[in-house]
C-alpha cells in the first residue's frame, strides 16, 4: 500500500466521487466504496491502474463513520487466524500474512491520525472514525480512482471483458471486484447483491447468517430478563467448544454486551449458552468461607457481594432455591449453587438478526477463491473482498483487518495484471 504523507493530504483536491457520464473502459471496476473496496481501489490505482468505484449509497463508507461508536476500531495489534470464523480456517492467513495489522497501523501513524489501545488490543481512533474514511480516499484522490456514488447495478456481465449496466450508464472492465459487504444493517444500504453475483456466476455461498449480534427470549424468560435490563457484569460464556470472557449485558429484548456479541457468531438455533456468572471465583470456596465467617447471613445477601442483586431472587426463584441462612446449606445445596453459579443455562431463542448485527457469518465460499489474490478460481478477473467472503472476525477491529488485507491482496493482484 502506498502510505500518504500529510503534506499530500493537505494538498487534496476535491472528492474523487464525482460522476463522469458516458461508457468508458477501466482495468478494474469495484462494486462497494466500503472498507475493503476503497483500500482495494487506492491500492490498485497506486499501482498506475484505472480504476472505477460505484456505490448505490450516497457517500461512500457509511459503515467506517459509524463504526466503534464513531471513533472506528479500526484493527486489532494481536490479530492472527483463530480470530476468525470460515468454513476454512486458513484462508485469510495469506492475506493478513501480506497487509496485517502492522502494515495497517504503519499507515495510520505515518497519516498523522492519533489513536488508542482499549483492552484485548483494541485500536480506536482518539477523534472520530472520519480519519479513517480520510486515510482511504486520500490515495484514491491522489491516484485518479473515480467513485460514483447513487448508482445501482443492473448487471453484471463477462464475454472478453466484463459489462457492467449501471444506472449511470454502462461501463466496461478488465476486471471486476465485488465489495458489497454483509447483509446487516439494510437501512444503512447493505444488500445481497454480492451473493447474488457470484450465484449468478455459479460460486458456491455458505450459508448466511446474522453474527455479532444480540440473542432473544421469549415467554417467561423474556419477561425476567426484561426486568434485569440494563444491569451489566463480566461472564465468561461458552457454546459448540467456544468460550469468550467478557462483560454481558441484559437488554429489554434479552442479551446482548461484547460477550454474547461474540459468542452469538458460533451460536446456531437450538443452542443452549453456557455462562459463568463467576468466572474469577471459586463459589465453593467462597462459601465455605462465608459460612465460617458470618454463619447467620442469609444466602441471598452473601451471593449478591458477588452478582448484581436483582439477578440473584431470579436465579434463586428459577431453580428452586430457598433463602436460608449459610449454617443450614448442606453440601448438596452448595454443589448445586456452584452448578448453577458456574453453568447458567439459557436458550435464546433467536437473535436480533441483521437489523442490529455487526457482521454476517458465512458467503462467498473460499474453496472459490485464490487466497492469494482473491479471485475466483472459476471466473478469470472476478474478485471478492471483505464482508462478502466467508471470513468474519471476532469484535475486536478484527472485521475492518479483514477489509484492509483482502482489499490489499485483490488491488495488488490486480497491480500486477499487465
Ligand atoms: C454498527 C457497526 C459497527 C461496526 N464497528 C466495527 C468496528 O469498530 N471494527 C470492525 O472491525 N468492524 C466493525 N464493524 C464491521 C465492519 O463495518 C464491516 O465488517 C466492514 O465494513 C466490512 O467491509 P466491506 O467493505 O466488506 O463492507 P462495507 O463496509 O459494508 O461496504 C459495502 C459497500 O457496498 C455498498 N453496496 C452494498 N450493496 C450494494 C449494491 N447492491 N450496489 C452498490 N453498492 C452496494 C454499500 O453501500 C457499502 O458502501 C461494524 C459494523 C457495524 C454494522
Amino acid at each position: 500500500m502506498t502510505a500518504v504523507s500529510e503534506k499530500q493530504m493537505k494538498d487534496a483536491g476535491s472528492p474523487p466521487y464525482v460522476h463522469n457520464p458516458g461508457m468508458q473502459h477501466y482495468d478494474t471496476i469495484i462494486i462497494g466504496a466500503g472498507a475493503a473496496g476503497l483500500m482495494c481501489a487506492g491500492t490498485a490505482a497506486g499501482f498506475g491502474k484505472s480504476v472505477l468505484v460505484l456505490d448505490h449509497a450516497d457517500k461512500p463508507g457509511k459503515k467506517i463513520l459509524i463504526s466503534g461508536g464513531g471513533r472506528c476500531n479500526f484493527t486489532n495489534r494481536f490479530t492472527t487466524a483463530a480470530n476468525f470464523i470460515s468454513a476454512n480456517p486458513h484462508f485469510c492467513k495469506s492475506a493478513l500474512a501480506r497487509f496485517g495489522a502492522d502494515d495497517f497501523i504503519a499507515w495510520v501513524k505515518q497519516s498523522g491520525i492519533s489513536y488508542h489501545e482499549r483492552k484485548h488490543g483494541q485500536l480506536f481512533c482518539d477523534d472520530s472514525a472520519r480519519d479513517i474514511l480520510d486515510m482511504l480516499l486520500q490515495p484514491c484522490r491522489d491516484f485518479g480512482v473515480q467513485i460514483h456514488t447513487h448508482t445501482d447495478i443492473q448487471s453484471v456481465e463477462k464475454a472478453n471483458r466484463f459489462l457492467l449496466r449501471t444506472s449511470k450508464g454502462n461501463f466496461s472492465a478488465e476486471s471486476v471486484v465485488i465489495a458489497t459487504g454483509g447483509l446487516s444493517i439494510p437501512k444503512m444500504g447493505a444488500t445481497a447483491f454480492g451473493l447474488k453475483i457470484a450465484e449468478s456466476f455459479g460460486l458456491n455461498i455458505i450459508r448466511p447468517v446474522a453474527g455479532l449480534v444480540p440473542f432473544t427470549f421469549t415467554g417467561h424468560e423474556k419477561g425476567e430478563l426484561k426486568t434485569l435490563a440494563g444491569i451489566s457484569l463480566d461472564v465468561s460464556v461458552s457454546c459448540r467448544g467456544q468460550s469468550f470472557s467478557e462483560a454481558m449485558l441484559f437488554t429489554h429484548r434479552g442479551l446482548s454486551g461484547p460477550a454474547m456479541l461474540q459468542i452469538s457468531s458460533y451460536w446456531q438455533p437450538g443452542d443452549e449458552l453456557d455462562i459463568n456468572l463467576l468466572p474469577d471465583v471459586d463459589i465453593t470456596d467462597f462459601l465455605a468461607l462465608k459460612c465460617r465467617q458470618r454463619p447467620q447471613a442469609q444466602l441471598g445477601t452473601v451471593l449478591s457481594e458477588l452478582i448484581p442483586r436483582r439477578l440473584v431472587p431470579l436465579l434463586m426463584k428459577n431453580h428452586t432455591m430457598t433463602d436460608k441462612k449459610l449454617r443450614q446449606l448442606g453440601e448438596k445445596e452448595q454443589q448445586q449453587i456452584a452448578l448453577l453459579l458456574h453453568h447458567w443455562r439459557l436458550k435464546p431463542n433467536g437473535t436480533e438478526g441483521y437489523r442490529t448485527a455487526e457482521v454476517t457469518v458465512g458467503g462467498v465460499d473460499t474453496d472459490e477463491l485464490s487466497s492469494r489474490t482473491m479471485m475466483s478460481k472459476q471466473v478469470n478477473g472476478l474478485y471478492f473482498i471483505g464482508e462478502v467472503v466467508d471470513v468474519t472476525g471476532h469484535l475486536g477491529g478484527f472485521n475492518f483487518q479483514w477489509a484492509w488485507s483482502s482489499g490489499y491482496a485483490a488491488g495488488m493482484a490486480i497491480a500486477e495484471v499487465s
